[in-house]
């Protein structure tokens, strides 16, 4: 990084898988010149369509072993049987080299060691409008078997709780409102002024977005 440049920000995005956060994050990576996905690894097979180095980085269980021996990572966890992890580099060159702020889309578990680990992290919770509508968008997707769906939906209910340890939280309804509201929470923590990150929190509060949702019957699966 040249002299005084700016450092960027890692904004973490988790949700319950089936929310929404791949589609919300991308939709966020391309309209934001100054945001970068981080690229994880991952020793899950690739879906149609994915590609290593942009995806994800796939690599094998002794490769992912033998980042994780060698300390390479930031976070990493175990989600539905396979690995996942962020890579320091994967953070190190957006940040550092190019000023940008990344956006992490990681499970719960690795949320938490960021929680720890990243002071300068921001996090971000996304909600499935109920989650009977997470199970439908889940087998909507098409991408996963009828055990791998019923594995992400077991697990659910305590990747909820997670939520208690996030900044903000934003329910993932009408798509539009959502993305909005993932790049006004970014813009005002990056603006950096009290007064546009109290908005922000005003606006996308955890504690009041949680509340509304479990009141509205959010946790309803029929
Ligand atoms: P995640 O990354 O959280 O597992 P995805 O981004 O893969 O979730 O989205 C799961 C499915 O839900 C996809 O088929 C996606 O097109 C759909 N989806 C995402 N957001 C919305 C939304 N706001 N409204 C309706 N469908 C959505
Ligand atoms: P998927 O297999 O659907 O791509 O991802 C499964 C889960 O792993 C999702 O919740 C996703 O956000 C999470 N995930 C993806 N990359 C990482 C990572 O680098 N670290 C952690 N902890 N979780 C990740």
């Amino acid at each position: 990084m040249t002299g005084g440049a700016r450092m960027g920000v890692p904004f973490v995005v988790a949700a319950p898988s089936g929310t929404g956060k791949t589609t919300v994050c991308r939709a966020c990576v391309g309209r934001d010149p100054r945001l970068e996905f981080s690229i994880s690894h991952t020793t899950r097979a690739p879906r149609a369509g994915e590609r290593s180095g942009v995806d994800y980085h796939f690599v094998s269980p002794a490769d992912f072993r033998s980042m994780v021996e060698e300390s390479e990572f930031l976070e990493h966890a175990s989600y539905g049987g396979e690995n996942y992890g962020t890579s320091i580099e994967a953070l190190r060159v957006p940040m550092e080299d190019r000023g940008h702020d990344v956006l992490l889309e990681i499970e719960v578990q690795g949320a938490a060691q960021l929680r720890d680990r990243q002071r300068n992290a921001r996090f971000i919770f996304l909600l499935p409008p109920s989650m009977k509508v997470l199970e439908q968008r889940l087998r909507g997707r098409g991408t996963d078997t009828a055990d791998a769906i019923d594995r992400r939906l077991g697990v659910a209910d305590r990747e909820l709780e997670a939520i208690r340890f996030f900044d903000y939280a934003v329910v993932n309804d009408d798509l539009e409102n959502t993305i909005s509201s993932v790049l006004e929470i970014i813009a005002a923590e990056r603006e950096g002024s009290q007064a546009a990150v109290e908005m922000a929190r005003a606006r996308h509060d955890r504690q009041d977005v949680h509340t509304a949702w479990l009141s509205g019957g959010g946790s309803r699966r029929d």
